[in-house]
This record gives structure tokens, sequence and C-alpha cells, in this order.
């Protein structure tokens, strides 16, 4: 295999094949309720039930889940990984060096003790926690944004997995990687989210296959 420094970007698109849906498809079928409105701080700290209602759902999706062989190729390839999701599922699958650009599941904060504990929607003192992942209106944790950005300068090999490429700043990432020398590849079944001037290559397939494609590309 190649000594190129490899890093991976994902979103959403890499864990639908552990049946995780993308918010888009999920809110298509779930909810009729706008999702960047649900899961923004400004309506949560007014209406902590309705987003609890809906989250106490995704969680347990996630929770009754696990990786999928893309995960698990990607851990294979000792690869770095920059992701948006909140699921875990790039550890679990056994990638060491992976940066959660929007944190993930399993903390949460009291919003009235302030208490930290494990995910839950009450808190001991009986008041609403909050996760500890990344709401929309909230910033991101700087150290995250920061060794992304790293990561992304350092590779020689960029690889965009499943995302639509419209949260930002994670959006950003792949133009530092470009600008920094990277060859960038973008996995993604549907519309390519980022331009010819960024990417290289776009592999238009599922994760996991799109995944094993570039495997034999990077090979030769
Ligand atoms: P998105 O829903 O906006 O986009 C998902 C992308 O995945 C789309 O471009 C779609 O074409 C692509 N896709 C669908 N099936 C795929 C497959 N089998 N293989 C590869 N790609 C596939 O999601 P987003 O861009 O990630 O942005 C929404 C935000 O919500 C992000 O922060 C995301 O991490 C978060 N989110 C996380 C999870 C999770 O943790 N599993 C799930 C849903 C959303
Ligand atoms: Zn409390």
């Amino acid at each position: 295999m190649t000594d190129k420094k490899i890093v991976f970007f994902t979103g959403a698109g890499i864990s639908a094949e552990s049946n995780i849906p993308t918010f888009r498809d999920y809110m298509g079928k779930a909810h009729e309720e706008n999702f960047e409105k649900l899961l923004s701080l400004s309506y949560f700290v007014k209406h902590p039930e309705k987003t609890w209602e809906w989250l106490d759902g995704f969680i347990q999706l996630i929770n009754e889940s696990e990786p999928n062989e893309a995960h698990k190729l990607i851990a294979s390839l000792r690869a770095s990984v920059i992701t948006q999701n909140i699921d875990n599922f790039h550890t679990l699958a056994g990638s060491e060096d992976v940066v959660e650009l929007h944190g993930s599941i399993g903390t949460c904060i009291c919003m009235k003790c302030h208490k930290r504990q494990g995910l839950i929607s009450k808190c001991s003192c009986g008041s609403w926690t909050k996760p500890d992942f990344t709401f929309y209106e909230e910033n991101l944790n700087e150290e995250a944004i920061y060794k992304a950005e790293e990561l992304a300068k350092e590779a020689d090999i960029f690889v965009i997995v499943g995302t639509s490429g419209i949260v930002y700043p994670a959006a950003n990432i792949p133009t530092i990687a470009k600008h920094a020398g990277a060859r960038v590849y973008e996995i993604n079944p549907g519309i390519n989210a980022f331009p010819p001037t960024i990417v290289d290559r776009y592999i238009k397939k599922g994760a996991s296959e799109g995944i094993k494609l570039l495997i034999d590309l990077i090979k030769e």
C-alpha cells in the first residue's frame, strides 16, 4: 500500500450503510419540521422537549447500529479521519486518528446545574440537558477545527465521503487540502458536493464500494 498520507473527510452518507439515514432522508420520512431548526441552539433553549423527542429516536438508532464496511476499510488503511458525524463509528471501527468536528454522542450537560453526565435527556435535578455535540448556531470546538486544518494540509490523498458540503465551517476543509497540494477524491452516489476546482476525481458510488475502488486507484 502507498506510504502517502491519506485523510478522509466524512459526512452522514458514510453511515447510511449502517442504516442510519442522512438527516434529509430521516426528516423526509419521520418529521415535517426542518432539522436545522430542531437542532438549532435558539430553538432548543425554548423547546428542549421537542428537540429531545426527536433526538431520542435518532440516538437510539445509532446505539442499535454499528460501523459498516466503509468505516472498517478506512481503519484498515490506517488513515486519519475528519468526520462531521456524531455516531462515533470511525473510532468503533478501529481508526486511531479521528477528529470529530461536531463532537459525538455519549455525554451531555445539565442546562440548570451544569453537571456533565452520560447522554440522557433529564438531569437528576429534574432539568433538561443539552447533548455535548454541536448544534446549529453553536461554534465548533477550536481545537478540533485546528487539528482538522492541520490534517488537511498534511494530506497527500484527501478523500471526501458522503457529505453534501453545506455545513460550514466544515465544508472549507477540502479547499484547504486542495490548496496545500493534496490529490482530492469525492465519493458520493448522489450529487457532487464540491466543484472540479477542488476535486480531482469523482467516484459516483456508495461509500464502501467507492472506497474499494479508491484503494485500487491509489495502489497504481
Ligand atoms: P447530508 O444529509 O446533508 O448529506 C449526506 C450525503 O451523503 C449526501 O450528499 C448524499 O448524496 C450522500 N450519501 C447518501 N447515501 C450514501 C452512501 N451510501 N454512500 C456515500 N454517500 C452517500 O449530511 P451531511 O452533509 O453530513 O450534513 C448534515 C450534518 O448532520 C452533518 O454534520 C452530519 O454529520 C450530521 N449527521 C450525522 C449523522 C451521523 O452521525 N451518522 C447522521 C445524519 C446527520
Ligand atoms: Zn442538573
